[in-house]
């Protein structure tokens, strides 16, 4: 099974994506944390990434893009994989698409999580991540998932915040890239969309709504996804 998952940034696909990942059992692929791998590794790469990601632009297409390609190239992803965070522009998505048809790979479902802009952004300011699993849902403004005083609610695990989650302006930004069709990452879903009409319906298309509790969000996943 080969998946796209797109939302905006603070929709929670961080934490559904990690579910399908074990119910399918394939590699989660999530470009964000890859790059904060990087940076708290203190690699070239992390420190390529680290300004874009605080001011909360992209990081440019020259770097993103080949990485991406090669990690859907290495072994655990012959199976399939789910990729979120990435396309996140339009380049992106014709740049995926076209290195997916050259590889022979067909892509099988793309998920789109709907939610309010507003509501994204007030999510994103109360998440909270576990140092032992940055999925482990932890948000100080949604009290099914409240932190247990200030520790995470799953495991007991010491929390963070992300330095581009508490910047007004970052937030923004991140929203201003994600909801923008001309060639943000809603001209890569559309772009998937008109791929998917113009093809018999593959590569699937699901939608998801983003708004309901974390639990109803994943139940109307997994009914979707068959
Ligand atoms: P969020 O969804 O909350 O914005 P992510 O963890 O997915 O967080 O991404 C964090 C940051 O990493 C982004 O704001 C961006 O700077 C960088 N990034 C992630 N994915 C991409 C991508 N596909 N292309 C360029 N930069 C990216």
């Amino acid at each position: 099974m080969k998946i796209l998952f797109f939302g905006p940034n603070g929709s929670g696909k961080g934490t559904q994506g990690s579910i399908i990942k074990d119910k399918y059992g394939i590699p989660h692929i999530e470009t964000g944390v890859i790059f904060r791998e990087n940076i708290t590794g203190g690699t070239d790469l992390g420190k390529k990434a680290k300004g874009y990601i605080d001011r909360g632009e992209l990081v440019p297409d020259n770097i993103t893009i080949p990485m991406i390609l090669a990690r859907l190239q290495e072994d655990d992803c012959k199976g399939g994989w789910i990729l979120d965070g990435f396309p996140r522009n339009l380049t992106q998505a014709q740049e995926l698409d076209k290195a997916l048809k050259d590889l022979d790979i067909t892509l099988d479902i793309v998920i789109e999580m709907i939610l309010d802009r507003q509501i994204a952004k007030d999510r994103i300011m109360g998440r909270r991540l576990c140092v032992n699993d940055n999925n482990h849902p932890n948000n100080i403004f949604i009290d099914a998932i409240k932190p247990n005083g200030d520790k995470c609610q799953v495991c007991g695990g010491d929390l963070k915040t992300r330095s581009d989650d508490q910047d007004e302006d970052a937030i923004d930004q991140r929203h201003n890239i994600y909801y923008d069709t001309e060639t943000g990452t809603m001209a890569g879903v559309n772009y998937f969309k008109d791929l998917s009409s113009k093809n018999d319906g593959i590569p699937r298309i699901v939608d998801l709504n983003g708004q309901q509790d974390l639990k109803k969000v994943t139940a109307e996943l997994i009914n979707k996804l068959g």
